[in-house]
């Protein structure tokens, strides 16, 4: 079995105890960050072997992994933080097994992108997830796309390019458009600001360096 297991996000708390009890219990734990996963599985007491699975070795390590899985092991994926296959490896993984007819389950927890989306204030449905925008080619038609839509949407933004997305947001969807920025979601400064897009850029202006992850969600057309 397969077991998709999704790790805190902030908050070292935000785990089941059925996800604690399936890294105890399988064969290895495919990691996309080891130092991270390391530093989880020490605070549980969990000794466990971690391999890396991450963006750049993923497509080599399939075989063996399906190869495992055939044969008959357990094996947990796990991203850095939150649910594996969101902004993070999973996917190819999960689409061969489903096409090899392997099995297995996702375990429900942290995703930022929900935190962010069930406490905004804009409504929870319908909505679009973006994920990360394109650094370069193709950034401003998935910009143009989104502002478009009738439907809330959800980003996932770095803390370097907040305030260029911001700009580039008010550019497509005006300033007036409601949105709410998350930052630093489960954790100590968690900050959830609910303003219209011009007065977010304008706050983050006059922040300087900002810090922390965030997710932006921007109420539809
Ligand atoms: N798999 C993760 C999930 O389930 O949310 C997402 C991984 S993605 C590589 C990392 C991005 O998620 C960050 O750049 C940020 O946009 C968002 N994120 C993750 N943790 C967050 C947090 N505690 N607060 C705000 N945003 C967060």
């Amino acid at each position: 079995m397969l077991y998709l297991v999704p790790t805190p996000i902030g908050d070292l708390e935000d785990i089941t105890y059925r996800a604690l009890r399936v890294l105890r219990s399988v064969d290895y734990i495919l990691s996309e960050d080891t130092r991270t996963t390391q530093f989880l599985l020490q605070h549980y007491q969990i000794s466990k072997e971690t391999r890396s699975f991450h963006d750049f070795n993923e497509h080599g390590r399939l075989p063996a992994v399906l190869a495992d899985l055939k044969s008959g092991k357990n094996i947990a994926l796990v991203s850095e933080a939150g649910m594996p296959g969101i902004s993070d490896p999973g996917f190819l993984l999960v689409r061969a097994c489903r096409q090899e007819d392997l099995p297995l389950t996702v375990l429900p927890g942290p995703c930022a992108l929900i935190n962010a989306l069930v406490g905004s204030g804009i409504p929870t449905e319908p909505f679009h997830f973006e994920g990360f925008l394109p650094h370069k080619k193709g950034r401003q038609t998935r910009l143009k796309y989104l502002s478009g839509l009738d439907c809330t949407f959800i980003l996932y933004e770095s803390p370097h390019r907040i305030l260029r997305c911001l700009e580039e947001l008010i550019t497509h969807c005006g300033p007036e458009r409601p949105s709410a920025v998350c930052r630093e979601l489960t954790k100590k400064f968690e900050e959830v600001r609910t303003a219209n897009l011009g007065d977010q850029k304008k706050y983050f202006e006059n922040e300087g360096v900002v810090k922390g992850e965030f997710v932006v969600v921007v109420s539809g057309r």
